[in-house]
């Protein structure tokens, strides 16, 4: 990964609530060179799975690219209510507030390999909740893939409290 890739994220205090320190990956997203390389970095990882899940909204951004790049179905996970059809639901805990993540019911056959990516591990709630939808889906989670993690808000070992056996990787580092 090109050094100049985490420089690219920028720090916005107090977004979308006072005491949070957001990560803005749009500066990131506007280069082409470095988006690129951050969604190959991805796709090399996702070799053994069979689809691509995205978290809504800004996992989407990053799973649907490498889903086209690697030549591999997307599977959106997103919040409630948006999805038609039947869906399987549950709701967590968040950095800032609660949320409720959906997925479709007996759309994608059961036992295939899911790579789940997200832009931001924070305190990892939303990363277990999309893994316990994948697995409530009958599908198998291979691993789950940031662009960037905040190693003080204990994500990664939340996830492996609640998965143990579930890879955990990030592109950039801190
Ligand atoms: P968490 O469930 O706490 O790990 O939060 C992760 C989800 O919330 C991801 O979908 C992120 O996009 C978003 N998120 C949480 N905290 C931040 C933050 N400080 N900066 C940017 N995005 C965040």
């Amino acid at each position: 990964m090109d050094i100049s890739a985490a420089q690219l994220i920028r720090n916005i205090p107090d977004f979308p609530k006072p005491g949070i320190l957001f990560k803005d990956i749009t500066p990131l997203l506007a280069d082409p060179k470095i988006f690129k390389q951050c969604c190959q970095a991805i796709s090399d990882l996702a070799t053994d799975a069979d689809y691509i899940a995205g978290i809504e909204a800004r996992g989407f951004i990053f799973a649907a690219a490498v889903a086209t790049m690697s030549n591999k179905g997307f599977i959106p996970i997103r919040k409630s209510g948006k999805l038609p059809g039947e869906t399987i639901s549950t709701s967590y805990d968040l950095e800032y507030g609660q949320a409720t993540l959906e997925i479709h019911a007996n759309l994608i056959p059961a036992g295939k390999k899911v790579l789940i990516v997200d832009d931001v591990l924070a305190t990892g709630g939303t990363a277990v909740a999309a893994t316990d939808l994948i697995i409530a889906a009958s599908l198998i989670p291979t691993s789950l893939v940031f662009l960037l993690e905040i190693p003080a808000l204990g994500g990664r070992s939340r996830i492996k409290q609640a998965h143990s056996g579930l890879q955990i990787q990030t592109i950039l580092a801190e």
